[in-house]
């Protein structure tokens, strides 16, 4: 479940409420449902959080296996999880002004 809100009027975005979708130079766009304003997701902010998503990932397959043990590969996961999280709910989306 993502929590997404739009930076111009604070209102609640994600796909299912967005009033449009559109993608530009490979960035993903929603369009706000109250105020019209499109908005992204921060650049720096989506490099740390998909490198969050990569640590999730090879932690659980790491624990999954229990390659490194019983422990690293759970916790690897735990902090990649709570990085992306952190980062998702910490760093405003970026209004697009076109
Ligand atoms: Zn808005």
């Amino acid at each position: 479940m993502k929590i997404l809100e739009c930076p111009a009027c604070k209102q609640k975005v994600n796909l299912k409420l967005a009033a449009a979708t559109k993608k530009v130079n490979g960035i993903f766009m929603l369009q706000c449902a109250n105020c019209q304003q499109w908005s992204h997701e921060n650049q720096k902010a989506a490099v740390v959080k998909n490198l969050g998503l990569l640590m999730l990932l090879g932690g659980s397959v790491m624990g999954y296996f229990q390659l490194g043990g019983i422990i690293t590969g759970p916790m690897l996961a735990f902090i990649g999880g709570l990085i992306a999280l952190a980062t998702q709910l910490a760093i405003p989306r970026t209004l697009h002004t076109p």
